[in-house]
């Protein structure tokens, strides 16, 4: 695990199935049946996933640094 990936969290009883985040980050969310969940936990940096999770009408997703668990996105 490197300073470049991030991790990924989805809170499936915050996630309303909105589907923004499927839509903008199609190859990192996927909507199931209860929610959205993501497709792998960590990735490289990309802006996409800061899109998702920026787009989330309720805030499930969550963006962090993997080494330092320092949070990404969302931010204020
Ligand atoms: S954008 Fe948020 S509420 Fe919508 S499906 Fe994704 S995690 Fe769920």
């Amino acid at each position: 695990m490197s300073d470049t990936q991030w991790r990924l969290e989805v809170d499936r009883h915050t996630c309303i199935s909105s589907g923004m985040c499927s839509g903008i980050a199609p190859d990192h969310f996927e909507l199931e049946g209860d929610g959205s969940h993501p497709l792998a936990d960590v990735v490289d940096q990309n802006e996409a996933v800061i899109d998702a999770a920026e787009s989330c009408p309720v805030e499930a997703i969550k963006v962090f640094n993997a080494a330092s668990g320092e949070l990404v996105s969302p931010v204020d």
